[in-house]
């Protein structure tokens, strides 16, 4: 594990869909992740290419839908981020919903927003795992920042909870 993925609370990498950025939901679904406490500790936008896309997705190689994602995903400039809070990963997946957008929970990013299973307008790390590895496959060391948010000083968690 890199060193500088160590740190108290919880981090996830998520990415914001090329249908989250054609509909104008981008600072929509980013806020809903702020709003509930979590905080940014790195975002940067970029257009993913074939090569990236194949290395995120390669558990998914040989599916039917393999080559429709990757066009889909390289359309047009996405948006990553990373994610910090307690239990952060879980967090974040539940707040996304299921896959198929159709099937997610009203109150969910793709309940609420979705009606596809490809364009779902999120990523999102499934394990603590996967996570440290998708923020080291798209963020380096400079550009993640450790910062605290004021609130955290006493609203967001209860003292025990920090740590
Ligand atoms: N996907 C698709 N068709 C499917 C299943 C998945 O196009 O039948 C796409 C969809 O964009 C999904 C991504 O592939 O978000 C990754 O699939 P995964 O099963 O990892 O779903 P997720 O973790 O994003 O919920
Ligand atoms: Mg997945």
């Amino acid at each position: 594990m890199n060193e500088w993925l160590v740190f108290c609370m919880e981090r996830t990498f998520i990415i914001l869909k090329p249908d989250a950025m054609q509909r104008g939901l981008a600072g929509k679904i980013l806020s809903r992740f702020e709003r509930r406490g979590l905080k940014i500790v790195a975002a940067k936008m970029i257009h993913l290419t074939k090569e990236k896309c194949d290395e995120h997705y390669a558990h998914l190689k040989g599916k039917p839908f393999f080559a429709g994602l990757v066009t889909f995903m390289t359309s047009t400039p996405v948006i990553c981020a990373v994610l910090e809070g307690k239990d952060a990963v879980e967090l974040v997946r539940k707040m996304c919903g299921a896959t198929n957008a159709r099937a997610a929970e009203v109150g969910t990013i793709r309940g609420d927003f979705g009606l596809s299973t490809q364009a779902n307008l999120i990523h999102a790390s499934d394990s603590k795992e996967t996570a440290e590895k998708e923020i080291a496959r798209f963020f380096s060391k400079n550009e993640m920042h450790q910062w605290e948010r004021d609130l955290e000083a006493s609203y967001t968690y209860s003292a025990d909870e920090k740590g």
